[in-house]
């Protein structure tokens, strides 16, 4: 069509020279070989040979030539046209494979991203099918692995149809990725053993891409299966530390009070007599010893309630001032002659529970006492922000070293202060944090050895002081 334009308008309207003519015909070819490829170009430089050679070489309007130069014009327009289409062909071959090169990149870099997004080995394994469906535009993909025998789809499953024997079978005997018409078939690997097969219809990739896909699905695997195994392994030896932490601490804490129960116990049981002073003295011991040992006790089937959360909390409104007042009252023997400073401005009440929140405070405030001198003042106070409210008890006592802080919150820890020794279970921390935690709130603590501690801990407002 276009070759008939030219020959046309420069035979019947333009006359131009020879020269004008054969450089648009072989514009002409170019162009062709650059859209459609050699073939038609080449084909297209025989037809426009033969019309030059008819049309515009004398004699004009016969296939014979006349001028022996004319036969050489005609043969280097040929050479040309067939040269510079063929080169023309090659870079257009190229630019098209640079393109599915850039596209194929394009897949591989798109399902690393996809494939490490994910938490753990199940979420990892359910998101490799749609992440390669969506980076791929495949119809349907399968993921098969041989272990367990699991299959995860994603698209038209009618569009890969295959039981699980043919999928174990393919699994094991496909040596390297292959296409089958519209379906690509790509085995996985653990090092040089068969681990299962990735199977997707309608994609046409290279046998490279294929390759590198099943290489970067299995190391993916790979990867989230050590890293779950390292963190299950830290688990485990966190979990072992808190255990032998805590037999450690209750056979200490335990033994103590035994101890002294059993030696006054002796000692009132020998046949020698007492003086009644010092019979009320053991006496005392053992009672003493044997609060402590209930307390521990209790406290402790009262933690592994809460770990198990069958301790029933019951949330309502209650004012901060009431829970100030109540846990001051429970600590009024530890407070006598102390002085205590309650800073609290107008608060919406908050969502707690009573008896908790009340015990939380009070162990603050116990701890407060025990672990600062008693001519230093405590402080109580509480502010809202936004939409917790947050109550602190701070003391100018010994403070806490920046190593010990986040430990105090396990259960049966207790910091170890040289020269000091105070009476406790090392659970109270670690209890209220469980409590604050089932209110939704959060318990810490800032402290500076040797100038004090503050815990604060947070509540959320209820309901009805969110308006104000
Ligand atoms: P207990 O007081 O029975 O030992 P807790 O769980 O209440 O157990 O506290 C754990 C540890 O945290 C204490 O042994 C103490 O070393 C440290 N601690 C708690 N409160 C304070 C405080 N206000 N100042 C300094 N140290 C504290």
């Amino acid at each position: 069509m276009m070759l008939s334009g030219i020959v046309a308008v420069y035979h019947l309207w333009l006359h131009v020279s020879q020269t004008t003519v054969a450089l648009t015909l072989l514009m002409l070819v170019l162009f062709l070989a650059a859209k459609w490829g050699l073939r038609y170009a080449v084909a297209t430089s025989i037809a426009a040979t033969v019309c030059y050679n008819f049309y515009f070489l004398p004699p004009i309007g016969t296939f014979t030539i006349s001028d022996p130069q004319n036969w050489l014009g005609l043969f280097a327009f040929l050479t040309v046209s067939v040269v510079g289409s063929r080169l023309s062909e090659r870079a257009r071959e190229e630019a098209e494979e640079a393109r599915v090169r850039q596209r194929e990149l394009e897949v591989l870099y798109g399902l690393s991203r996809e494939l490490l997004q994910t938490e753990n080995v199940a979420s990892l394994l359910n998101a490799i099918s749609p992440a390669v469906m969506l980076v791929t535009r495949a119809d349907a993909v399968v993921l098969y692995l041989l272990d367990g025998s699991r299959r995860y789809m994603a698209g038209d499953s009618s569009a890969i149809q295959m039981d699980d024997v043919g999928l174990r079978q393919l699994s094991q005997t496909l040596p390297a990725p292959d296409m089958v018409g519209a379906q690509a078939r790509v085995p996985l690997r653990v090092g040089v053993r068969p681990r299962g097969l990735l199977l997707m219809s309608g994609v046409s990739l290279s046998m490279e891409t294929l390759e590198a896909m099943g290489g970067l699905i299995s190391v993916s695997i790979d990867r989230e299966q050590a890293l779950e195994d390292v963190s299950r392994g830290e688990a485990a030896k966190e979990s072992e530390r808190l255990r032998s932490l805590m037999i450690d601490s209750i056979t200490h804490e335990l033994r103590t009070p035994l101890t002294a129960i059993k030696a006054a116990a002796s000692t009132l049981l020998l046949p020698k007599a007492l003086e009644p002073e010092e019979q009320r003295e053991l006496l005392t011991v053992i009672d003493e010893e044997s609060d402590r040992l209930n307390r521990l006790v209790s406290e402790a089937v009262e933690m592994a309630q809460l770990d198990t959360q069958e301790v029933h909390m019951t949330f309502a409104p209650m004012s901060v001032e009431e829970m100030v007042r109540q846990a001051m009252e429970n600590c009024s023997s530890l407070l006598e002659g102390r002085e205590v400073k309650v800073s609290l401005p107008k608060l919406p009440p908050v969502m707690a529970d009573r008896e908790f929140i009340t015990k939380v405070l009070t162990n603050l405030i116990e701890n407060a006492t025990k672990y600062s001198d008693a001519g230093t003042p405590i402080f109580l106070s509480a502010e809202r922000k936004g939409e917790m409210v947050n109550v602190s008890v701070a003391d100018r006592g010994m403070g806490i070293d920046l190593s010990e802080q986040s430990l105090i919150f396990e259960r049966f820890y207790r910091a170890s202060v040289p020269g000091q020794q105070t009476s406790g279970t090392g659970m109270g921390l670690a209890i209220s944090r469980a409590i604050i935690e089932a209110h939704r709130g959060t318990l810490s603590v800032t402290s500076q050895l040797g100038e004090g501690s503050v815990f604060s801990f947070t509540l959320p407002v209820a309901g009805d002081g969110l308006m104000s």
